[in-house]
Order: C-alpha cells, then sequence, then structure tokens
C-alpha cells in the first residue's frame, strides 16, 4: 500500500531536486488508479503506463485535465489500436513495423502522436529499443510518416556504467537534432529513474521516469 502522505512529501522533494525545464513522469505501473490520481492532486502531470492493457484499465478512472500520458513500456503492434486515442506520447518506437501501425491508426483518429526513439543502450537481450548504431538510420526512415513525430530518445540503461551510456544517449540525441528539419521540435532524452534520476540530469536527460522512489516498492501481485 501506498502512504498517500508519504507519496505526496516524495513528490514534493523529487520535484524540487529537479531543474526547470525537466519533466517528471510518473511511472504507475502496477499503481491503483485512486493513487494515480492522488499523485496528480500532488502535482503529477505526466503518467508513464508500462502495458496497453493496464492503461486502458485504469484510464477510464483517472483524472485527465493538464495530464498527459506516456507509454513507456515494450509496445506489441496489435495493441496500438487499443491506447492510440488516449496517449500523448510513445516512447517505446524502436521498429518500423510499429511506426506503421502507428501512423495507421493515428491517421484513423485524426492524431499526430509524439514518439521517442528507444535505444537498447547495452545491446542487452530480452530488452526493446534499438541498437545505437541504428538509430540515426532509423530517424531518416521516419521522415514519412506525417501522424508521427519525433520529439528524441529513451533508454533504460543497463545497470552500472551509467555516465558511459548517457554519454552515448546524448550522442545518439544530437545526431538526430543535426539532421532534423526546420520546424521539427527534437528536445527530449528521456532516461533516468529512480535510483539513478539525479544523476541522469546531470548528464544531459531532461525527462525522468520515476516509479518507486514515488509510489513505493510496487506489488507485483495486484
Ligand atoms: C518501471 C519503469 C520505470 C521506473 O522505475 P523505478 O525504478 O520504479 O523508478 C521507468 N521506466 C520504465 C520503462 C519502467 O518500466
Amino acid at each position: 500500500m501506498t502512504d498517500i502522505a508519504e507519496m505526496r512529501k516524495s513528490i514534493e522533494t523529487i520535484k524540487a531536486s529537479l531543474p526547470a525545464g525537466v519533466t517528471l513522469v510518473a511511472a504507475t505501473k502496477t499503481v491503483p488508479a485512486s493513487v494515480i490520481n492522488e499523485a496528480i492532486d500532488a502535482g503529477i502531470t505526466d503518467i508513464g503506463e508500462n502495458r496497453p492493457e493496464e492503461l486502458c484499465e485504469k484510464y477510464p478512472l483517472l483524472k485527465k485535465e493538464g495530464v498527459r500520458f506516456h507509454l513507456i513500456g515494450a509496445l506489441q503492434t496489435r495493441k496500438v489500436k487499443s491506447i492510440i486515442d488516449k496517449v500523448d506520447m510513445i516512447q517505446s518506437l524502436d521498429r518500423i513495423t510499429l511506426a506503421n501501425e502507428i501512423e495507421k491508426r493515428a491517421r484513423e483518429v485524426d492524431r499526430v502522436i509524439d514518439c521517442l526513439i528507444e535505444i537498447n543502450l547495452g545491446k542487452e537481450e530480452g530488452k526493446s529499443g534499438l541498437w545505437p548504431e541504428d538509430a540515426l538510420d532509423f530517424y531518416n526512415c521516419l521522415q514519412n510518416y506525417p501522424h508521427i513525430r519525433i520529439r528524441g530518445v529513451m533508454a533504460v540503461p543497463p545497470v552500472g556504467k551509467t555516465e558511459e551510456y548517457y554519454n552515448i544517449l546524448y550522442k545518439i540525441y544530437a545526431d538526430i537534432l543535426k539532421k532534423s528539419k526546420n520546424g521539427d521540435i527534437i528536445d527530449i532524452i528521456s532516461v533516468g529513474m529512480s535510483a539513478d534520476y539525479k544523476e541522469a540530469v546531470a548528464l544531459g536527460s531532461n525527462m525522468v521516469r520515476v516509479g518507486s522512489a514515488i509510489f513505493g516498492k510496487r506489488q507485483y501481485s495486484l
């Protein structure tokens, strides 16, 4: 159980520690909608869910005014349709088949969806994300998707060697920025979680995704 008073204090502390311009996304997997609404009351403006099913389940119960919804977990192509009218940003875009589906479904509902290119910085097996050397080609391929607006990069780096990985991510971001056209807004580096968000921000992140430091240890039995 999340202690609401404690949660409010955590949100306050984390927000106070973040420089202006850094977005705090609350990572809400396994957190009940009622608790997420308390977090929204306490000043959370960005909600990150991992699983489309969980997002769809909680979505009708969640406060929405001034709140942005992010999909931050691996996304199966066949699940895109269920979330396309709910999310403001998909942070886990990592393959063309997924881009094709997002484009198709976003067109159907007449939306342009902000997306981040997810990078598998450590080339870890079983983890989603493109390999670092493929990121720029992938970005170039996405130029002709009118319903997808690439805003930057996202990663869940391997544990340890943080600085080295963050530098790789920053370099990819800079390369994409350089390749972007007039009018594109490439402005987001989404990296950093409960254990390392301060370090992440010090190394260039401007969007952190924090779960357990806000809500306490996750209860997977939920
Ligand atoms: C769970 C999760 C987080 C937050 O993790 P914590 O360690 O609880 O802060 C961030 N990003 C993604 C993609 C996650 O799945």
